[in-house]
């Protein structure tokens, strides 16, 4: 059996409900668990290092507050919370530009709870996984990330970044070739890049996703909504992708969408 966990990332405040209902429907409707990776306190003014503002702000309008928590928008965390094929898991704090390799560890320690409560407060079940935003952790916020999560989704695992205590597991992992890997309690989930980005060949996506996801016992599969919707309006090709992907993942007999919170309570094997 293969494994695949659909992560989406940067739902926040100022997400319209309109845009995750028209890319993800299709999956909820087939039963295939969404994982969406939520803001909890955005920052409203969040720029890339060109100085443009974070795709994911897209539909931010005049006089917004500086600052927004999940729970302000009631319309998108009641749809969260309606829609039980969403899972909810925690996306940074503000996400700042690298948050979590900027900030010192008492404020990631502060950062990690608040970012829990708001979640919390929300009705938006407490989340066992944690994404860093721009899948940046300093070594400080790697410990206490472990410390409060039981799973880790990130783009790869660097040594000079890795608490000393965790190299030779590391160490071990690079050995066998293994893609996840676990310290403690706390699985280390690794993925192979964006494949469903506005910036990859839609033409070949969706080979590129198969080829992936029959090359690895599990496969996490990054997107962002707002790349669908740039320039305030749909992409209706690279939206067909991800529907045909939802397609294929229904239609593959040996392949089996999971959430993150199956993987935590070790419902699927995690390297082959
Ligand atoms: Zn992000």
């Amino acid at each position: 059996m293969r494994y695949v966990v659909l992560r989406d990332d940067d739902t926040n405040a100022l997400t319209p409900v309109d845009c995750l209902e028209r890319l993800y429907r299709p999956f909820l409707d087939r039963g295939l668990p969404v994982n969406l990776a939520v803001i909890p306190h955005v920052h409203t003014d969040v720029k890339t290092p060109d100085g443009l503002l974070e795709g994911f702000l897209f539909a931010r309008r005049g006089g917004v507050p500086s600052a927004l928590t999940i729970g302000s928008n009631d319309g998108l965390a009641d749809y969260l919370r309606r829609n039980r094929g969403y899972h909810v898991v925690q996306h940074g704090y503000h996400h700042d530009y690298f948050e979590f390799d900027r900030i010192n560890r008492s404020e990631t320690a502060r950062r990690l709870d608040d970012g829990a409560s708001l979640l919390k407060e929300a009705g938006l079940s407490a989340s066992q996984t944690f994404v860093a935003p721009y899948d940046r952790l300093s070594r400080d916020s790697l410990k206490e990330v472990a410390r409060r999560f039981t799973v880790l989704s990130t783009g790869w695992f660097e040594l000079r970044r890795l608490p000393f205590s965790w190299w030779p597991l590391y160490a071990l992992k690079k050995m066998l070739k293994r893609a996840h890997w676990r310290v403690g309690r706390t699985l280390l989930l690794t993925n192979p890049g964006c494949l469903l980005s506005c910036h990859r060949p839609y033409r070949t996506m969706l080979d590129e996703i198969k080829r992936t996801i029959e090359s690895r016992r599990l496969t996490v599969l990054v997107t962002h909504w707002w790349e669908y919707f740039r320039n305030n309006a749909p992409d209706p090709v690279f939206i067909s992708v991800l529907h045909r992907t939802a397609e294929f993942l229904e239609s593959c007999p040996d392949t089996r969408v999971v959430s993150f919170g199956d993987l935590a309570r070790g419902d699927a094997s995690l390297n082959s």
